[in-house]
């Protein structure tokens, strides 16, 4: 996952503020010059380094917050702010012509970066949203990618327009145009030609693919592990071309994860959307507050209660996020939590956007598999009450369990200790969520 390095560095300078019950203007310098070169390493853009911490001292070095009763939460708090305004405040969605009328996307982008894959992707997504999508070979230069674009397609059940590398790709796309106008489709998504780097040839292409077709938005794809690549690329493609949204793959990776914190703010366009994985469903909204918090440590619940509610019914989802707001579960949900968080797969990554659990769990084993059945044994070897009452659970009652499990009691002990940090933290967290949970989250 990108960022852990950057997310522990933070960490750490805020625990030392968060140490220290009055701050100086000294100590608020000598954190954020901590801040500063953890996000230089991160591979932020230096210019856009410089104005975030300038941003963070002078609202951080104002009495209000010197005179507050935990100043270094208050410091915290200005660095999640300035970070949430860094990567674009409000959530950016994907502008689309109503239904009833056809919605060009051109997708733009080096070889590479993510395109062809991104394209089947947001298809699959647009198209469980009612849309019709049509997906256009337009990359005439490399057989191989029309082949790719045709495999997604299929894969996501949308079909693929192409015409072989016979024809130039303005004539691609008019007849995509066509061709959609004559079979239904309301929704064209334009797969261009990338090159290995940016060239005067590859901007006219795109350029007269716009003149040509009316385009809604051009996306552009980039690379999260380029770095600041990535940054020039966008620059470079929206000076050129114009670009209306960038969408950063290949976010799971061991990146610095110094991109998504930059191109913002030098190119001006938002983020619409990241890559997280190779696979067709793979890509998530951007949000840029809760990237905020997951790169601060702080979790991002609200993207997990997003990927619970894609695999889980609604109701399920409704009902673990009252509970994890409330911190009011009891062990029947935990039993229930790790049969939804199997049936989604990487457990790790979920556990990293839970709050706190990111650094927690570096270096720690993952559960498996049969650990998570040890879990459930012990639960399952309580009684109904002791299940939805843990507090009741005494030395004698932990024996019991124990023996029902066949596990030792100090097992049982781990799980009660690490049910009363799972509740622990999220009491915490209520508290941060209390704004956000205005927001309809299941829209
Ligand atoms: P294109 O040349 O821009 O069309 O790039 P492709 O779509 O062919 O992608 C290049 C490689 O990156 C492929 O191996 C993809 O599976 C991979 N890829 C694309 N997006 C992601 C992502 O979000 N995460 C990861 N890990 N890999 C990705």
């Amino acid at each position: 996952m990108a960022f852990e390095s950057l997310s522990d560095k933070l960490q750490n300078v805020f625990k030392k503020l968060k140490g220290k019950g009055r701050l100086t203007e000294a100590d608020v310098k000598a954190a954020l010059k901590e801040v500063k070169m953890a996000l230089l390493e991160a591979d932020v853009n230096f210019k856009v380094v410089k104005q975030f911490t300038k941003s963070v001292e002078e609202r951080a070095v104002g009495t209000d917050v010197m005179n507050s009763l935990t100043p270094g939460q208050m410091v915290i708090k200005i660095v999640n702010e300035e970070m949430i305004k860094l990567m674009g405040s409000e959530t950016t969605t994907l502008e689309l012509n109503p239904r009833n009328e056809l919605t060009i996307i051109m997708m733009a982008g080096l070889q590479g970066a993510g395109k062809t894959t991104t394209i089947a992707k947001l298809a699959g997504q647009l198209k469980v949203k009612n849309y019709s999508p049509l997906l256009v070979a337009c990359d005439v230069y490399r057989p191989a990618a029309i082949k790719q674009l045709q495999i997604n397609g299929e894969k996501q059940g949308v079909p693929v327009f192409s015409m072989g590398d016979g024809h130039s790709p303005v004539n691609i796309a008019k007849a995509a145009v066509e061709h959609a106008q004559k079979n239904g489709q309301n929704l064209i998504l334009i797969d261009t030609a990338g090159r290995l780097h940016i060239d005067e040839n590859m901007m006219d292409e795109l350029t007269a693919i716009k003149e040509a077709v009316p385009v809604k938005q051009t996306l552009l794809v980039v690379d999260a592990m380029t770095g600041q690549d990535a940054v020039n690329v966008a620059s470079t493609f929206n000076e050129k071309v114009g670009v209306d949204g960038i969408i950063i793959t290949k976010m799971d990776g061991d990146t610095r994860g110094g991109a998504a914190l930059s191109i913002r703010a030098v190119t001006g366009k938002p983020i619409l959307y990241v890559g997280m994985g190779e696979k067709l469903s793979d890509l998530e909204q951007f949000y840029p507050d809760r990237m905020a918090s997951r790169i601060l440590g702080m979790g991002d619940i609200l993207s997990l209660i997003d990927k619970v509610q894609a695999e889980v019914d609604e109701e399920k989802a409704r009902d673990m996020e009252r509970k994890l707001r409330k911190a009011d579960f009891d062990f029947n949900d935990f039993l229930d939590q790790f049969a939804q968080l199997r049936k989604m797969g990487n457990i790790g990554d979920l556990m990293g956007m839970i709050p706190g659990m990111g650094s927690k769990m570096k270096g720690m084993e993952m559960p498996d598999d049969k650990s998570i059945k040890r879990i459930e044994s012990i639960i399952l070897s309580m009684t109904a009450q002791e299940r939805s009452h843990p507090d009741i659970i005494n030395p004698s009652r932990k024996r019991r369990i124990a023996a029902g499990a066949g596990v030792e009691v100090a097992e049982v002990n781990r799980l009660m200790k690490q049910f009363d940090q799972s509740k622990k933290m999220m009491k915490q967290m209520s508290g941060m969520m209390g704004k956000k949970s205005k927001r309809g989250l299941f829209n």
